[in-house]
């Protein structure tokens, strides 16, 4: 499937330019070796349409720069900088619909070694309109993947690191060879760790249970907000290890992302999750999230930045 085009502007080497502009050499050390860092953001239209509420920007360069810190490499924008541009890059887009922000660091220079050491970042950024990357609606259909989800220790993956997403990709796409929505991938030692792009959350005798921080996951900021919202609905929850036969008796089941949003899973495997239908929890976490993003819960109005 074809992605919807970009929005015109794009951020690149310092400045705005039209996303036409915005291009790299072959010998650009990202594109060689996958020495990058990267974000995804969304922007919804808020519910009386007068704005577009950002969704925990602060936190979401709170951890693009905390994965340029794994990689061992300070960078040239600081956190403010790199809120600022976005909203300039917003303003200049000027978007009407719900949108998608990719920030991106990338190893810029012509270096030949795989080596973190001696190469530079440089900061870009384009923008695209984006509803649903995967129905929060239908109920999804999910595969164990062959694929293990990288080992913090091989490719770090609580940094969101543009290399490790070959892992993701190649188990998205076997999954979606066999008729499938998307994969779930487990650990090296066999435990339920998230999806290709997004966190997995299950429930069991009425507990919300997620994978641990520890379980190679991506600290996703959508699993940290419905943790949060658990604990405010007093839904129990816990993060703990999964086993894989766990999730195939779940009472229900979804994904979390940024791009994912809250999308139930309605099976896994071939097995249908409880009965195959939204259950009672996903669907409060769910209906909360959707009017938090729409700026219809004051009591979050913190996590949104109007544009
Ligand atoms: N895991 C992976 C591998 C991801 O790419 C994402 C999307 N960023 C997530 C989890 C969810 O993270 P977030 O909620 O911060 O978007």
């Amino acid at each position: 499937m074809a992605q919807a085009a970009s929005f015109p502007y794009a951020f690149f080497e310092g400045k705005i330019v039209l996303i036409e502009e915005a291009k790299v050499n072959i010998m650009t050390h990202a594109l060689q070796y996958g020495t990058g860092v990267f974000g995804g953001i969304r922007g919804y239209v808020s519910a009386e349409k007068q704005s577009v509420n950002v969704f925990r920007l602060q936190d979401h360069y709170a951890r693009f720069l905390q994965s340029l810190k794994i990689l061992g490499k300070s960078f040239k924008y600081t956190h403010p900088e790199l809120v600022e541009i976005t909203l300039a890059l917003a303003k200049k887009n000027n978007p009407q619909t719900d949108c998608y922000f990719r920030p991106l660091a990338y190893a810029s220079s012509y270096e030949l070694a795989p080596d973190l050491s001696r190469v530079d970042f440089e900061f870009a950024m384009y923008m695209l309109p984006l509803k649903e990357y995967l129905s929060t609606s239908k109920g999804l259909r999910l595969m164990i993947t062959h694929w293990t989800r990288i080992n913090d220790n091989i490719i770090p993956s609580r940094g969101k690191v543009t290399g490790g997403y070959i892992n993701s990709s190649l188990a998205r796409a076997e999954a979606v060879r066999h008729g499938y929505d998307d994969a779930l991938l487990l650990t090296h030692d066999g435990h339920l760790a998230e999806g290709s792009g997004s966190n997995f959350f299950m429930v069991r005798e009425g507990v919300l249970i997620t994978s641990p921080k520890y379980a190679d996951v991506l600290e996703g900021i959508t699993r940290r907000t419905v943790l949060e919202l658990a604990q405010d609905l007093k839904i129990p929850a816990e993060e703990r290890e999964i086993d894989l036969t766990e999730v195939y008796i779940a009472e229900e089941a979804f994904l979390t992302g940024t791009a994912a949003q809250v999308a139930w899973i309605a099976d896994i495997d071939g097995r249908p999750i409880g009965d195959g239908k939204m259950g009672p929890i996903t669907s409060k976490i769910q209906q909360l999230f959707f009017d938090i993003v729409r700026g219809k819960e004051r009591k979050y109005s913190e996590w949104l930045t109007k544009v």
